[in-house]
């Protein structure tokens, strides 16, 4: 193939916009897309970083439908195979996939459609696509290029590995001239470097967008009653609104689940205790209904297209940043605000540090689980910008606070704790470090409780030295003491807290120390959040109302989610704009030439009903 000259690449892009405008319905190009899509039209190889909801889909699926021949998709599961050929269809895109759910006739179907060129994008599964059978298919037909999703998935450090990544690299062997792209959401240097060895990408054009989700708003709580806490925050900011919830254990997501239903919320549990046929129901239900809460573990989530989550609410703390961003990164997927809510306590480390210790893990993994988790912990007791420290974390820098995170709404007042901390400091060392925190406060309360007399800890120099702070601030501060790494949890024994070395310079006074103040009733300063759908005027909440109405109409004939048919963003528009004829409704985002065709009169109706 020649190299094309500056001209041919604006030709390129053209076409690509064209692409994008006819097909998609969107304007322009987003971030590093057109940078993606221009290398892989030219035949070059790519490796994409982009957050979740960034646009990673159109990197490839355009440049399969400029470039001749079928692209390849690998997915790794199948839910967000069928979610996306579902839209893709949608769109007149001839799309389809191979998995294990086909029956033999059907797989032949699309096995004959390949080899007549019929498809434009063919989604497979990594197992199917390695199969001698499929690799020899590959061979007879032209392919427009090989696009490797969730590519995080190579790396045997991260939760989602999957052995049949590492055997990729054989795509570029049988393969060598077609162009590969890589995806993921994952950003960390070592991810990185292993998607790069295994699926040999070492030529490949690097493309990388800021990580920054602006529409998500970060908040954090300290537990107390947490549940009560959840309820609060999804009555007063969601109470139509579709979200997850994550749980650390299976007993907690069913008992959130039944809870939240209890107080007449749709919620269903998701873990991998479940049959595989109620966990494939219940994504199902949360895909196809509105205003549906999943309660889940980590083990359900990735994948998960539903562009519409409004928030993701955590009631454990995540065992690392990475964990807690990408999952609170399936909010908001649509660009509408969307909210991240984390509520944590003592308990959540101690719990979290013994079942770190009693894994089968080698020693290295524990090592780096251990500094994950440290932190996950440091992010929690923040007292400046979220974000800031979020992105700083994956390598990038935001220069302003954001003003969109807990800590930017409310500043948090701090106060200085350097006495509380050598009192609460000195009664760890003088009790022998190995008691637990509500242990530590009776001594310091002075409470001559049976097992303080027992003990003669009554006798202690720290004994009722702690009068001045109550229950709740005592916790607040051994919290902060743990985070901060000046104590320790024992987690092969009973969560009792021993010294760290970085505790010295305050116990012997070298150094001051801030600590957060709890706030007792935390209130909620800045713009209520009410649901994106809400609007001010009756007519318009009217017409929002049909026109989602209109969409499950749809959306139950065809038997596809109702976002697939329009998103909210594109019905929002149509609410702001009240398009008259096929031509305006055309201008709006999301509103391809097929979609335009199916849907147009049928909404263009509903405006009409609603006063134009
Ligand atoms: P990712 O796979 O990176 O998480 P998606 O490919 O699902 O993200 O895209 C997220 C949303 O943004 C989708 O609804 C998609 O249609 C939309 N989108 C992507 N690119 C653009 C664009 N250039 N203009 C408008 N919307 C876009
Ligand atoms: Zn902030």
């Amino acid at each position: 193939m020649m190299q094309p000259d500056a001209d041919g690449a604006r030709d390129v892009l053209a076409r690509a916009r064209e692409v994008l405008r006819r097909v998609f319905g969107y304007e322009d190009f987003r971030g590093q897309q057109a940078g993606v899509i221009a290398e892989l039209i030219r035949g070059g190889d790519a490796l994409v970083l982009m957050p979740t909801g960034g646009g990673k889909s159109l990197c490839y699926q355009i440049p399969a439908l400029v470039r001749e021949g079928v692209g390849i998709v690998v997915s790794p599961l199948i839910a967000l195979m069928e979610d996306q050929v579902r839209s893709l269809l949608q769109l007149g895109v001839r799309a389809a996939y191979l998995n294990s759910t086909l029956e033999l006739e059907e797989m032949r179907e699309v096995e004959a459609r390949l080899l007549a060129g019929e498809l434009d994008l063919l989604y497979v599964a990594p197992e199917r696509l390695l199969q001698p059978r499929t690799l020899d298919l590959l061979g007879r037909v032209r392919l427009a290029l090989f696009a490797i999703d969730e590519a995080h998935c190579v790396s045997q450090w991260g939760h989602d590995f999957r052995p049949e990544y590492l055997q990729l690299s054989v795509l570029h062997q049988r393969f060598p001239s077609v162009p590969r792209v890589a995806l993921t959401a994952t950003a960390d240097a070592r991810t990185r470097q292993e998607i790069v060895e295994r699926l040999a990408l070492q030529t490949a054009r690097v493309f990388s967008d800021s990580f920054d989700r602006p529409n998500i708003r970060y908040r954090v709580t300290v537990k107390d009653r947490a549940r009560e806490q959840l309820w609060r925050f999804i009555d007063s900011e969601h109470p139509e609104d579709a979200g997850i919830i994550y749980c650390l254990s299976r007993k907690r997501v069913e008992e959130t689940a039944t809870w939240l239903s209890e107080r007449g919320r749709v919620a269903l549990p998701y873990h991998a205790g479940l049959p595989p046929e109620v966990r494939a129901e219940h994504q199902r239900r949360f895909l196809y209904e509105e205003g549906l809460i999943m309660v889940a573990t980590i083990a359900f989530g990735m994948g998960i297209d539903k562009p519409n989550v409004r928030f993701v609410a955590h009631l454990d703390l995540p065992r690392s940043l990475e964990a807690y961003y990408q999952e609170t990164g399936r909010a908001g997927r649509d660009g509408l605000p969307a909210n991240a809510w984390l509520a944590y306590g003592l308990q959540d480390v101690i719990t979290l540090r013994q079942m770190l210790e009693s894994s089968e893990a080698g020693e290295q993994r524990k090592r780096l689980e251990r500094h994950r988790l440290d932190a996950m912990l440091g992010f929690c007791e923040l007292t400046t910008c979220r974000r800031q420290a979020l992105l700083a974390h994956f390598g990038e820098t935001l220069d302003q606070p954001c003003g969109n995170c807990d800590n930017c709404l409310e500043s948090v007042p701090t106060w200085d704790a350097t006495e509380a901390a050598q009192k609460a400091l000195s009664t760890v060392y003088r009790t022998g470090q190995r008691f637990g925190v509500s242990y530590l406060i009776e001594v310091l309360h002075g409470v001559k409780s049976e097992r303080v007399l027992a003990l003669g800890h009554d006798r202690l120099s720290t004994f009722g030295i702690g009068l001045e702070l109550e229950v709740a601030q005592w916790r607040s501060v051994f919290r902060q003491l743990v985070a901060r790494g000046l104590l320790d949890v024992d987690a092969e024994g009973h969560g009792g807290l021993r010294l760290t070395e970085a505790c010295r310079p305050v116990l012997r006074g070298e150094q001051r120390l801030l600590l957060r103040q709890e706030r007792r009733q935390p209130r909620q300063k800045g713009k209520p959040r009410g649901a994106p759908s809400a609007f001010a005027a009756p007519a318009d909440q009217a017409l929002w109302e049909a026109l989602r109405e209109k969409r499950r109409e749809l959306a139950r004939e065809q038997g596809v989610p109702p976002y697939v048919i329009f998103n909210d963003a594109t019905l929002r528009e149509m609410v702001e704009y009240r398009p008259e004829t096929l031509e305006q409704l055309r201008l709006l985002y999301g509103v391809g030439e097929r979609k335009l065709a199916l849907y147009g009169e049928e909404f263009l109706a509903v405006i009409r009903a609603h006063g134009g």
